[in-house]
């Protein structure tokens, strides 16, 4: 038998759990996940390695209508990517208001023709007779090779979907090697995980106008001990104070909430130093944006 392999792209409306599935499939945490919309803002890559096949899985940006740049910059990569890809994965929240995929999304699934798989997800959170009229709404709209009802948070529905997925590879290369679980750099995974505890620990505009960056990793063998150097970009010196907190307890908070994280996902200890700047305007800002590596 020949080995089979594919890309698959993971769209749907923000805070869907298009992270958590992947998460989910891959065993390990590779994209953050917040209870806030739009937190996403990088591709991420996934693979899964199966028994004479692999899949590649690439976590999109929300397509939505947009405004500033870095939601411009977001959608055109989430469009993009579906150009690239094998089998498109659109993932529906149940409790989502009619339609529960927005015009823009379809239209775009049918002109694309590529293998779709619609996953309904967080069916935990809903009565079982919510979900024919949506697998209804899903036929009639869409032009779906399967649709399965999951759920990404308790692992419900995953051997399904992963049989319809593997349906869609094809003879291939093994593009990447077997121990490579994900593309992104540990520095880049570090980012991303202080970025989730700001989401998770502050509130109002403070996560959307933030950028993480890590500017030094140094790993002590000896102590088994990574020291990680990291900077928190906002907009403006308001958001500064509020970030760092009276006395410094909220900057406290989530260096110790990232760290324990750190510390979980990999085998040493972190020393995490956390600096807080002001960059003015970053999200609109196309060249802060591509400096922030978005
Ligand atoms: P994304 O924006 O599409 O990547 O969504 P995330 O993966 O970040 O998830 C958004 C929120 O939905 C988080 O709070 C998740 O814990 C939650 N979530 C994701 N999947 C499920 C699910 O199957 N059931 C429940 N109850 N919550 C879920
Ligand atoms: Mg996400």
């Amino acid at each position: 038998m020949a080995f089979l392999s594919g890309f698959i792209a993971i769209i749907g409306l923000p805070n869907v759990g298009k992270s958590t599935l992947l998460n989910q499939i891959l065993h390990r945490k590779v994209a953050i996940v917040t209870p806030k919309p739009q937190t996403t803002r990088n591709r991420v890559l996934g693979i899964y390695h199966g028994q004479g096949f692999q899949m590649v899985f690439i976590d999109t940006p929300g397509i939505h209508k947009t405004g500033t740049a870095l939601h411009r910059s977001m959608v055109e990569s989430a469009m993009a990517t579906l150009q690239e890809v094998d089998t498109i994965l659109l993932m529906v929240d149940p409790r989502h208001r009619h339609p529960p995929v927005p015009a823009l999304i379809m239209n775009k699934l049918k002109a694309v023709k590529k293998r779709c798989i619609a996953a309904i997800n967080k069916i935990d959170l809903i009565k079982k007779d919510r979900l024919l009229p949506l697998i209804g709404w899903l036929q009639q709209e869409g032009n779906f090779d399967a649709i399965v009802p999951i759920s990404a948070l308790k692992a419900d529905g995953i051997n399904l979907l992963m049989a319809e997925l593997k349906k869609g590879l094809q003879p291939g290369p093994r593009f990447f090697p077997e121990d490579m679980v994900t593309d992104q750099s540990r520095a880049f995974l570090i980012a991303e995980i202080i970025r989730e505890k700001i989401y998770y620990l502050t509130r109002e505009e403070i996560p959307y106008s933030s950028a993480v960056t890590t500017d030094r990793l140094d790993y002590d063998s000896e102590k088994n001990l990574l020291y990680v150097s990291a900077r928190i970009h906002v907009e403006t010196e308001f958001q500064k104070k509020i970030l760092v907190g009276k006395r410094g307890r909220m900057i406290k908070s989530i260096g110790t909430a990232a760290r324990l994280e750190l510390e979980k996902l990999f085998d040493f200890r972190v020393y995490l130093d956390l600096f807080v700047r002001v960059e003015k305007n970053w999200s609109k800002n196309t060249s802060a944006l591509r400096r922030l590596g978005y």
